[in-house]
């Protein structure tokens, strides 16, 4: 079910956005991201969406979805134009991105435009996810790339899902951010510093709840 601070969203703005991720743990390249997205594309919100279970992902080496959550709530409680929904979080087996959307547009006031951004590997994969056509069509699409990135690959493959599907898929090029949240993981794990890689609060969550010490990730 939409929470109702995220269905006022959705039927009182336009232009708005999905930031979807696994968020283990989330970091200053995501909080970056979004809010370049923001500006960009002149939106009114952007919604985090930490992904529930995921079916492409072994549960046990995904840290538990309520701490993933809060992190995410801390890290974006100070900007005004960011919220999170639990909406995967508290959806029991798989959660496909396809049924979250129909939710949202369900709500949304007509003439709405939905962006769901997340990470550029998406792009390979994204034509296995549950009704991706549907998906393609209700959403446009922001790749957000890292430094390192193949450009020329991923414009190809961005072409080819292009001249057989009805989409709409833009690359962000976050430059020189090279920040992931598996080094942020192994980091924890090394006993080396997370200081300007996360949030404050994200951080002391980090050290106060013991999460990545064992092995750059703990159990549901
Ligand atoms: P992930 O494991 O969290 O991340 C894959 C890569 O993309 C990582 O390099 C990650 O960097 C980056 N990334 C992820 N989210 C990002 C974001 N919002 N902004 C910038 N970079 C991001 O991703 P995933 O599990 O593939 O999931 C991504 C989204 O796709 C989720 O919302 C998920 O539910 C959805 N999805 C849906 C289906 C389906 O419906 N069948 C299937 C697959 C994925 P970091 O590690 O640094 O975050």
């Amino acid at each position: 079910m939409i929470e109702n601070r995220i269905k006022y969203i959705l039927q009182d703005n336009k232009r708005i956005a999905i930031m979807g991720g696994t968020f283990d743990p989330i970091h200053f390249g995501h909080l970056i991201a979004a809010e370049t997205v923001r500006e960009k594309y002149n939106l009114d919100k952007v919604i985090f969406l930490p992904s529930g279970n995921p079916p492409h992902k072994d549960k046990r080496r995904v840290t538990s979805k309520e701490d993933r959550y809060n992190m995410v709530q801390m890290a974006t409680a100070s900007n005004k134009y960011f919220d999170v929904s639990r909406m995967e979080i508290d959806r029991d087996g798989y959660t496909y991105t396809i049924d979250t959307i129909r939710e949202f547009v369900s709500v949304s006031s007509k003439g709405t435009d939905i962006y769901f951004i997340t990470g550029a590997d998406a792009v390979y994969d994204i034509l296995t996810w549950k009704d991706a056509d549907e998906l393609l069509s209700v959403c446009r699409f922001i790749a957000v790339t890292r430094p390192g990135y193949n450009k020329k690959e991923l414009e190809e493959e961005i072409n080819t899902i292009k001249s057989n599907h009805k989409c709409n898929i833009n690359v962000l090029e976050i430059p020189d951010i090279a920040i992931s949240s598996t080094d942020i993981r192994q980091r924890v794990m090394k006993g080396s510093f997370i200081k300007y890689l996360v949030p404050e609060h994200v951080e002391a969550y980090i050290r106060k709840h013991a999460i990545y010490q064992n092995r750059g990730g703990h159990n549901e």
